[in-house]
């Protein structure tokens, strides 16, 4: 069988490239003599492609140098609960923006530490746009601002231009697990943003964290692997790493600057989301229910209004090499994911295969 066009939204597709550079490499990288699961995460070998990694994360982000950029394990789950223990003591307060369940996940697990609070959220009306930020109810107090630029499993995203009004002297703290990478946001704006690797980065197993140095207060009794002081002390290395989860990202990366960085995969994504929300737009069949302009480009969310419609779309869809298209169970219909590694020609054949299962269905 040949390869699929795969719209899961993560784990995910990755580029074809990438995949058959580690083939040729997995049983013995770089004439070393063995494969990069075999290797100490001691060694020079190791180090190389590690720091290798972290320096070209660090010139596509282009970040500044009081960047640091760690390598975690837990997924980006953990950092839910990493995040208030390294920031707040028991009585502090921050302010989350409820965009999603993941956002909402994040403030339920900073509650059983400190004192949250909502800004506001768009759970009303299914998350289907960004709630609105209101500098104004934020408690003075507050120790952190906290958002989710991309909303997987909703289709919605704060996009960089709207980026600026979160900009209130305060640590601003981000979860970009399905946009890191995707577009140009002033990654300098952030203190803390921190993404899963297995939607726009490689495979499952690592997380990356990026930290604005200063940002730690000195707070003390932090469990060891959880405290970020421990990871920034040991470049990552104070365990073993997820070696070959890093090394495939280093390869993701470096796919990524060899064609353009971000400057240029945001004109691809930006190209491929217009030809799908183009087309939804005009659809008699397809809707997509996400307000214009809080729509994301990494995750677009659709459906026929019809469950048995949308499950028969679905199975067709898999049938002609078009995997993955179910949305999320809280959210029901279709879900495209077209991540940095989706290509254009991958999304002309989803919007084909639409335009002829609307018309066989109308
Ligand atoms: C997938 C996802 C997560 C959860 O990631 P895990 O690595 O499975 O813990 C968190 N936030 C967002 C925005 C996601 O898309």
């Amino acid at each position: 069988m040949q390869r699929v066009f795969n719209f899961a939204a993560g784990p995910a597709t990755m580029p074809l490239e990438v995949l058959e550079q580690a083939q040729k490499d997995l049983t013995n990288y770089k004439d070393v003599g063995m494969s990069v699961m075999e290797m100490s995460h001691r060694g020079n070998d190791y180090e190389k492609i590690h720091n290798h990694a972290k320096e070209t994360l660090k010139e596509l982000l282009k970040l500044d140098d009081d960047k640091e950029i760690l390598f975690l394990q837990g997924g980006a789950s953990t950092q839910f609960t990493m995040i208030p223990m390294n920031l707040l003591e028991k009585d502090d307060k921050a302010s989350y923006l409820i965009s999603g369940s993941w956002a909402k996940k994040a403030y339920n697990e900073a509650k059983l530490l400190a004192n949250p609070e909502i800004i506001s959220s768009s759970e009303d009306d299914n998350f289907t746009y960004i709630p609105e930020f209101d500098a104004k109810k934020v408690n003075k107090d507050s120790k952190y601002i906290y958002i989710c630029t991309n909303n997987t499993i909703y289709g919605t995203a704060i996009r960089p231009s709207k980026l600026e009004k979160f900009d209130i002297n305060k640590p601003l703290v981000a979860d970009m697990s399905s946009n890191i990478l995707s577009e140009n946001y002033d990654m300098n704006k952030f203190d803390l943003v921190f993404a899963g690797a297995q939607k726009n980065l490689g495979p499952a197993g690592v997380t990356i964290v990026i930290i604005k140095k200063d940002l730690l207060s000195g707070i003390s009794n932090i469990p060891t692997m959880l405290d970020y002081n421990t990871h920034i002390n040991k470049n990552s290395m104070f365990n073993t790493p997820p070696c070959f989860a890093i090394y495939m990202c280093s390869l993701v990366l470096d796919w990524l600057k060899k064609n353009g960085g971000v400057d240029n995969i945001e004109k691809v994504n930006a190209k491929k989301a217009k030809l799908l929300y183009d087309f939804l737009d005009n659809s008699k069949l397809f809707n997509n229910p996400v307000k214009k302009e809080d729509r994301s480009i990494m995750n677009v969310v659709f459906t026929t209004g019809n469950k048995d419609k949308d499950m028969e779309f679905i199975e067709s869809a898999t049938k002609n090499g078009l995997y993955s298209l179910k949305g999320h169970r809280s959210a029901g219909g279709m879900r495209a994911s077209i991540y940095n590694a989706m290509s254009y020609e991958g999304v002309e054949a989803l919007v084909n295969f639409m335009k002829k299962f609307e018309k066989e269905n109308s």
